[in-house]
């Protein structure tokens, strides 16, 4: 049963501990950014990913329009602004990307350029020059498996394994900062601990979660989580005892894996206007998405928890899981009796 939904509206930096290398908790660090996002909606996607699916242009030019129309009137208005985050269903397929991201560089002067994508166009050293030329400081470029058996099996496309890892090569070789995210389903489960162990070995800093519910069709890829409650705690420590990666556990909460020691990050807010384009009355009635103060906010990012958590020891720092996973019936709350330090000894109950 529901009984809160977190709200999205809260700033989304949580504190939380920086680690060393031997995952030794060295400090508590709230990092919190402004980001404004800049969506290719109407971007092509050539991966076919089992929680989303594949995509043709649509009218790109006017979306890309209106998306520096929107980052000009954000500026004009002073609105803060740290980052600039594009993304879509994939802007590394939109081959004028360079000169979008040349007019995001000359509104926004000298803020971050990050740029989401599954990396596949990177294989192609110049477009990569071309765009940390343009202004992109930082790549987010997933990964779903370390070999192409796994990470094809989630993107369902031959041969994007092989042209994500050349992307990556050539992101490496430019020298520009770097991150890699993982999303956990049931095609890459059984392997974790050596996606993790894969990824550990190629970035300094890797993010792990679970997809958005967004569409009914994903429910057949949805991990087993009962399964994943011992798996994700040993797959973590693997990557802990090579002692070369930290892992941010980004929105899975403490029931979920042992949370000695783990880094847990909260990503309630998502990055000003990265739904703007849902604004439509069709969708506000559809129920998929909802307004909270004055910003359009799918229900998959919504977080709830139900009565079990009441007797969690996390209650009162966990914002609970995604709503509609809970809602799905595909994910029930464990409560934790009491905390425990790295040794795994009770700290509070
Ligand atoms: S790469 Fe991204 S946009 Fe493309 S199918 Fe996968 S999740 Fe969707
Ligand atoms: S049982 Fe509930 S409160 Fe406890 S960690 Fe899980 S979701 Fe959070």
């Amino acid at each position: 049963m529901k009984l809160s939904v977190g709200d999205p509206m809260r700033c989304s930096c949580q504190p939380s501990m920086e680690e060393d290398m031997n995952g030794r908790a060295t400090r508590e660090v709230i990092i919190c950014q402004a980001v404004h996002a800049i969506v290719l909606h109407d971007s092509r996607c050539t991966n076919n990913c089992v929680f989303c699916g594949t995509r043709d242009f649509g009218a790109i030019k006017e979306n890309v329009r209106a998306e520096l129309k929107r980052l000009r009137a954000a500026v004009e208005t002073g609105e803060k602004i740290d980052v600039v985050e594009i993304s879509g269903n994939d802007p590394g397929e939109y081959a004028e990307l360079p000169t979008l991201v040349s007019n995001v560089r000359l509104l926004v002067g000298t803020c971050a350029i990050r740029l989401a994508s599954h990396g596949k166009t990177l294989a192609d050293e110049e477009f990569v020059h071309r765009l940390v030329d343009a202004g992109i400081t930082e790549f987010i470029i997933p990964f779903y498996g370390h070999t192409s058996r796994v990470h094809d099996g989630v993107t369902r496309t031959p041969g994007s394994f092989v042209n994500s890892i050349l992307g990556l090569t050539n992101v490496v070789k430019a020298g520009v900062r770097h991150t890699l995210t993982v999303l956990i389903t049931k095609e890459n489960q059984a392997y974790l601990t050596e996606v993790l162990l894969f990824v550990a070995s190629l970035v300094s800093e890797v993010s792990v979660g679970v997809p958005y519910l967004g569409t009914p069709g994903f429910r057949d890829s949805v991990p087993d989580f009962d399964m994943l409650r011992g798996q994700l705690s040993s797959a973590v420590q693997a990557v802990r005892d090579e002692g070369r990666c930290i892992i941010r556990l980004r929105n899975l909460p403490r029931c979920l894996v042992n949370p000695a020691g783990a880094i847990f990050e909260e990503s309630r807010e998502p990055p000003v206007g990265a739904y703007e384009h849902w604004r439509r009355s069709q969708m506000l009635n559809s129920g998929f998405v909802e307004i909270l103060n004055d910003r359009v906010i799918p229900r998959y990012r919504l977080f709830s928890k139900t009565r079990e958590c009441k007797q969690c020891c996390y209650e009162g720092n966990c914002a609970g899981f995604f709503t509609t996973y809970i809602d799905h019936g595909l994910f029930k709350p464990n409560p934790v009796s009491s905390e425990t330090n790295a040794d795994g000894a009770p700290v509070r109950g």
